[in-house]
C-alpha cells in the first residue's frame, strides 16, 4: 500500500522547509544563534518574548492531544485551523490541476484558499431533505471527485451554515472510496456543541482522512488562533514543512494552555451546556413565528433560518443593535440568516425584534400555540 503522503505534490516530495535557528538540535546555556534581542522589552513581563518560541509548543501540543484523544505526532498546531485549511490546498494541490472539492452553501475558507492556490474548485451542493437539512451528496462527492481528479474533499460537521452532522459511516465510506487518490478533510470546528462522535475516530482505519478542530468556539479563544490539523503522522510532518517556522506566538501558546486547564475545561462544558439549551429555546421561538418559513436542526452555536421576508427581519435587527450573518448571497439560501446563539438575554432581544414584525393576527396564532 502506498504512503498517504504520495498524495502530497510531486514538486514538493522531499521538500524540508525552512531550518530554522531553533530547529537545530544544539545544546547550550549562551543562546547567540537567532540574532534575539539579549534585552527583554519592558512590556514583557517575565522576557520570555525575546526569545522566537517553540514551533509546536510541547505542552499545548500534549493538551490538545490529550483533549482530542489522539497522539501528540497526529497533530499540526496553526494559526486557527484556517491556516490549516491553507496549507492542506497547498501542500496537496498543483495549480491548475488539482481539485479542491466543497459542498456549498458552506464555509468560505476553503473556496477561498482553493483560489489562492489556483486549484479549481468543484462544488457538490448539499441536497434540501425536509427533515434532516442540508446533507452531503456522498455520490456525487464520489463519483465527481474521482472524474475530475480532485486532491482534496472538504466536510464540514457540524456544517456551516447548515447546521447539521454528518454520521461516520458515510465519511468512512467516502474516504474508503478516495483512498489513494484525495485527502478527506472534516472540519469539525462546531463539534463539542453536537453529539456525534468526532471523526478522529476513523484516522486508526482511514489514513487519508484529516480532521480539524478548533480552540475558536466552544473555547471561546478566537483570537488566540489556535487551531488544529489531525492526520497521520507522516501527513502532519509533512504540512510541517510547509509551515511558517514560527506559527504559534507563545502569549497565544500560554492562554490555550491556561484555556484547557480542568476548571477553565469545566467552564467550557457549562457554556457549551447554555448554548445547547439556549438552541432548543430559539430554535422553538422561531419556529412559533409567522414570518419564519424554516429553522435548520442544528448540532452548532447557531441557527439557520429561512424568513417570509428576511430583508425586513435583517433590517429591523440590525435597526435593534442586532447584527447577525446575512446568507442570501449563499447558494440555494436566498432567504436565509445565520444567528449565533447568544446569552438568554440577547436571544429574548432577538425574539422580541422579530415578533413586533409580525402581523398582529399572526402573533396572535404563534402566541396561542406557543402556549399550547
Ligand atoms: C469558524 C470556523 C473555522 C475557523 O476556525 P479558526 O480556528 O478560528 O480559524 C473553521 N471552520 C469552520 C467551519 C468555521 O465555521
Amino acid at each position: 500500500m502506498n504512503a498517504v503522503t504520495d498524495l502530497l505534490r510531486e514538486d514538493l516530495q522531499g521538500f524540508a522547509g525552512y531550518s530554522s535557528a531553533r530547529s537545530e538540535a544544539l545544546d547550550g546555556e549562551i543562546w547567540l544563534n537567532a540574532n534575539e534581542s539579549a534585552w527583554p522589552n519592558p512590556a514583557d513581563g517575565d522576557g520570555t518574548c525575546r526569545r522566537y518560541p517553540d514551533p509546536q509548543p510541547a505542552d499545548l501540543r500534549g493538551m490538545l492531544a490529550a483533549l482530542y484523544a489522539v497522539q501528540a505526532e497526529q497533530l499540526l498546531i496553526g494559526r486557527g485551523s484556517d491556516e490549516a485549511i491553507d496549507l492542506l490546498v497547498r501542500a496537496t494541490c498543483v495549480p491548475g490541476r488539482d481539485g479542491v472539492v466543497v459542498t456549498s452553501p458552506v464555509f468560505g475558507m476553503y473556496a477561498v484558499s482553493a483560489r489562492l492556490q489556483g486549484a479549481p474548485l468543484i462544488d457538490v451542493p448539499l441536497l434540501d431533505d425536509p427533515q434532516a437539512g442540508l446533507v452531503p451528496d456522498f455520490e456525487a462527492i464520489g463519483d465527481v471527485a474521482a472524474v475530475r481528479g480532485a486532491k482534496l474533499v472538504f466536510l464540514c460537521s457540524p456544517s456551516n451554515p447548515g447546521g447539521g452532522a454528518i454520521a461516520l459511516g458515510d465519511i468512512a465510506a467516502l474516504a474508503r472510496r478516495l483512498a489513494g487518490r484525495a485527502l478527506v478533510v472534516v472540519d469539525e470546528a462546531y463539534a463539542e456543541f453536537g453529539e456525534a462522535p468526532s471523526a478522529t475516530t476513523l484516522l486508526d482505519a482511514l489514513p487519508n482522512l484529516v480532521v480539524l478542530r478548533t480552540l475558536s468556539k466552544a473555547h471561546a479563544l478566537a483570537a488566540a488562533r489556535i487551531g488544529v490539523a489531525i492526520a497521520d503522522p507522516g501527513l502532519i510532518a509533512a504540512l510541517r514543512r510547509c509551515q511558517a517556522p514560527y506559527p504559534v506566538p507563545s502569549p497565544c501558546a500560554a492562554l490555550a494552555v491556561a484555556g484547557l486547564s480542568p476548571e477553565a475545561r469545566v467552564a467550557t462544558a457549562q457554556r457549551v451546556g447554555n448554548v445547547r439549551r439556549e438552541r432548543v429555546r430559539l430554535r422553538q421561538s422561531l419556529h412559533a413565528l409567522a414570518g419564519v418559513l424554516r429553522v435548520y436542526p442544528s448540532q452548532a452555536n447557531f441557527l439557520l433560518v429561512r424568513f417570509r421576508d428576511a430583508e425586513a427581519a435583517f433590517r429591523a435587527l440590525l435597526a435593534a443593535g442586532i447584527v447577525v450573518r446575512d446568507q442570501r448571497a449563499a447558494r440555494g439560501l436566498g432567504d436565509a440568516l445565520r444567528i449565533t446563539i447568544g446569552t438568554p438575554e440577547q436571544n429574548d432581544r432577538v425574539l422580541a425584534v422579530l415578533s413586533a414584525l409580525e402581523p398582529a393576527t399572526a402573533r396572535i396564532a404563534a402566541h396561542g400555540r406557543g402556549a399550547a
